[in-house]
């Protein structure tokens, strides 16, 4: 199959590893690979006559994985140009202007090969352009894409863009049996063509940096322009803390909050404003100074509003962040700047989940491309928690317009209800964590509860932010948030105090653990532990993080046939760098460590291309669990990556030496780059780092040259990530929600007789796939391997096969 891939509408972050990931997944598949470029104006225009290359003169690596006898057999020098180009790009005297850059002059629909698609997801924005076109929404612009889909002879297309392009898509999909047969009788194509081309496969992507799609919890670009926009703020908050000021905030969402809210939510701010859900009373002025009124009064220095750029009030009148300025300026005399993060928030190298979604995206459309009939409706890809998913896509476009139109109508119950529950969830989490409530506001006494936080393992970022927004939460609750200093060791040492709604103000932004944290386990003293609990009164706690707060919780859950005191409602929220807890695919601290990898990676690889003949062995972090490694390694495009799961042999190792061998043979002279080996340090005892490096150098003989680097501690990361910030809100507040619940059930117990609490009442949140659930720690024991501290099952082996199949290893060693 011929398939094409092309990016339209608004540009985003993440683009480009859609194309990388199609083009590569399409070759692999045995499909003949394209790109459009300059969106549906480049289907439009298509490719001028006269300008095709010489097909005879072509080879591309789909040809040689096809026949592998080429290599040996073919002793034209232009073999190692045309593997690096693809064919599409090679120009008469063989140079390719794709690589340079330059316009391919009247060329749009372009044949490439699989390393012209290389190192591509690192870059911001589209490498293949984007446009608005107006010629495709005319009838007549969609049959001459039709003709020149028909004259390139593809049968399927891919494309990332936003609600617009994909119902252009749609539309194009519905019309095609009618454009086929007016080109027909036009006399345009001939029969063959028309039987050929009777149906046209489709697939969406959604590129929109305003997570503005409906169906799918994100879009491509929305987590990068997040980044950009929280390190804004993070670099505010430092001004504003330091002359006391008000910051006014705008942000882009013209018709989508996401980025408001969430950029609210990890950045910490004291008021937002979004158009799916307008203050309810009106003068909005007044619920707002009264709020950042309340704020002041409790000593807050800075005080940030975030506004998107499509707000409104909720008579829909726009509210813009001069007036908001205005607002403070007046009536509350706050010093306060307006900042515009404008087109800052699109541009920038694309973050960790901006490289691995759209990658495992890109993979799916080109699966359901090849499932699809002429019956089956057109798919957009999506992503729901942590698994990706297939929807209709018109159902999606439609769900998305009627949240316009909802808010148009002022329901604003119904915009947010279409905008799904994980959007309600964060607002909450915003409110919760941003609002200072009354007294009258807060739960009866009798429903108040001590609850203990405490940081356990290594630090991993979201920490903070998660205890930041569970002690505002017990505050607007009336409960008591109790921090426990130093963990386990800490609480025997009494270093036990109260938090308040000021004193964790800055804790968003914050890396490491601000409670501090080690590994001692409750075993230490599991007695003088429970009397503790018991003279701290605690009646809830919630743990955070990694494999060791799950094994303490475990401890404390089997206490319970001795203690009494352990007999509340426990929690364990996991934060960990490693992603090493059973049962869950994501802890806090791993997205923030995968963005601090990447950095690195990034740098790393642009020394090693700068040598062009270089393997950099990158040391990785995460214990026995070689998530980090992998997740890492798709994200950065390693050539080769070890895990401890997989651990490393001499097969291996010499396997892995013929592939490095073969790619770099395969470089166009002058053009080789540099390539990454990531290894997790326990990956193997015996083939160390230094062994693998050294080995490296001396195999390598003048083809590549090989240097290693330890990431160590430099992969907790400095400042958490946004995503790590938001869910460690959200996954918080729902542990928080749970021991609510629980203490309700152990309060209808008689009072006479010592409480009992339920196996169900001491458990840990996960996330599975695409659901957050709340799994009894008991009931976790049997997924877990604790001698090697991981969950028995790897839920992300299939992403180190699919790297490795993303960098084409068995391809290019069946070569040799
Ligand atoms: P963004 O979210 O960045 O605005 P978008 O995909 O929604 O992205 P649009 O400008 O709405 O951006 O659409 C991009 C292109 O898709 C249009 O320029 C047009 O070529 C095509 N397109 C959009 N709507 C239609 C339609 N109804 N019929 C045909 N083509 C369309």
């Amino acid at each position: 199959m011929k398939i094409a891939v092309l990016t339209s509408g608004g540009d985003s972050a993440g683009m480009n590893a859609v194309v990388r990931s199609v083009v590569k997944t399409g070759i692999l598949k045995g499909c003949e690979m394209f790109v459009v470029r300059e969106g549906y104006e480049g289907l439009v225009r298509g490719n001028a006559d006269g300008q095709r290359v010489d097909p005879v003169a072509i080879h591309n690596l789909e040809h040689i994985i096809h026949k592998p006898s080429l290599i040996q057999s073919d002793p034209d020098k232009n073999l190692l140009h045309n593997l690096r180009f693809g064919d599409g790009d090679l120009l008469k005297d063989g140079t390719s202007e794709w690589v340079g850059g330059r316009t391919l002059k009247g060329r749009y629909i372009v044949r490439v090969g699989w390393d012209d698609v290389r190192g591509w997801f690192a870059e911001g924005g589209t490498l293949i352009g984007t446009a608005r076109s107006k010629a495709f929404r005319t009838p007549e612009g969609r049959t001459a894409a039709a003709h020149n889909l028909i004259k390139e002879g593809i049968h399927a297309l891919v494309i990332c863009g936003g609600d617009g392009s994909l119902t252009g898509a749609d539309i194009f999909r519905s019309e095609w049996p009618q454009l086929v047969t007016d080109l027909h009788s036009q006399g345009k194509i001939t029969d063959e063509q028309r039987e050929a081309h009777t149906h046209l496969r489709i697939v969406g992507l959604v590129g929109s940096i305003d997570n503005d799609m409906c169906m799918t919890d994100m879009t491509i670009g929305a987590p990068t322009a997040l980044h950009r926009i929280c390190e804004a703020i993070d670099n505010i908050n430092s001004t504003a803390y330091s002359h006391s000021r008000a910051f006014v905030v705008e942000v882009m969402g013209r018709d989508c909050g996401w980025l408001a809210l969430n950029a609210g939510i990890a950045g910490g701010a004291d008021f937002i404003f979004i158009p799916e859900r307008p203050p309810k009373k009106l003068p909005w002025e007044d619920e707002m100074c009264a709020e950042i009124h309340r704020h002041r009064e409790v000593g807050k220095r800075k005080t940030i509003v975030i506004v998107a750029e499509g707000a409104h009030d909720a008579e829909l009148n726009p509210i813009r962040a001069e007036y908001v300025k205005e607002v403070l300026t007046e009536r509350l005399g706050l010093d306060t700047r307006v900042t515009t993060l404008g087109h800052t928030q699109r541009g920038g190298r694309p973050c960790a989940g901006d490289r691995i979604l759209p990658t495992l995206q890109g993979v799916e459309a080109v699966e359901a491309l090849l499932e699809s009939t002429p019956e089956t409706p057109s798919y957009m890809i999506g992503v729901h928690e942590n698994k990706i998913i297939r929807a209709p896509l018109m159902e999606a476009v439609a769900l998305t317009k009627a949240v316009g139109q909802a808010v148009r109508d002022k329901d604003f119950d119904k915009a947010m209800e279409l905008r799904g529950a994980e959007f309600g969830e964060a607002l909450d989490g915003f409110h919760a964590t941003s609002s200072l409530y009354s007294e009258s506001a807060k739960l009866p006494q009798e429903q108040r509860i001590r609850v203990g936080i405490i940081h356990m393992g290594a630090p991993a970022g979201g920490m903070n932010a998660a205890t930041r927004a569970a002690v505002r939460y017990c505050l607007r609750q009336g409960h008591l948030p109790l921090a426990v200093h130093n963990g386990f060791r800490g609480l025997l040492d009494d270093s036990v105090d109260e938090l308040t709604w000021l004193g964790v103000d800055a804790w968003m932004a914050r890396g490491g653990s601000e409670l501090g944290t080690n590994r001692a386990l409750p075993s230490i003293d599991i007695g003088g532990i429970a009397s503790k609990f018991q003279e701290f009164n605690f009646q809830a706690v919630l743990i955070i993080g990694g494999f060791e707060a799950f094994d303490a919780l475990l401890l404390l859950e089997e206490g319970r046939k001795h203690y009494p005191a352990f007999h509340v409602p426990m929690a364990h929220l996991p934060a960990t760098i490693s992603n090493n807890v059973p049962m869950t695919e994501y802890s806090l601290g791993s997205d923030t460590s995968l963005n601090a990898l990447v950095d690195a990676c990034d740098a790393i690889k642009q020394s090693a291309s700068a040598s062009r003949d270089r393997v950099f062995v990158v040391e990785t972090q995460g214990g026995k669990c070689g998530y980090i490694a992998a997740m890492g390694a798709l994200a950065v495009g390693a050539s080769i990556v070890y895990t401890p799961e997989d651990g490393i042999n001499l097969d291996m190792l010499k396997r892995d030496v013929r592939f490095l061998k073969t790619r770099y043979a395969l470089d166009v002279p002058g053009r080789s780059e540099g390539r990454l080996l990531i290894k997790s340090e326990a990956a193997s005892s015996v083939y160390t780092t230094t062994f693998i490096t050294k080995m490296l150098q001396e195999e390598g003989g003048a083809l590549f040259d090989a240097r290693s680097a330890s990431l160590g501690h430099t992969l907790q990361g400095g400042i958490p990530s946004p995503m790590d910030r938001a869910r460690g809100v959200r996954l918080s507040l729902k542990c928080m929600a749970f021991l609510e619940q629980h203490h309700a059930v152990l309060q209808k117990q008689p009072p006479h007789k010592s409480r009992h609490a339920s196996g169900s009442s001491a458990a840990v949140i996960t996330i599975q796939g695409s659901s957050v659930t709340m799994v009894p720690v008991r009931d976790m024991v049997e997924h877990a391997d604790m001698g090697k501290r991981r969950g028995k099952v790897a839920w992300w082996s299939g992403i180190k096969e699919l790297e490795e199949e993303l960098v084409g290893r068995s391809q290019f060693i069946g070569l040799r």
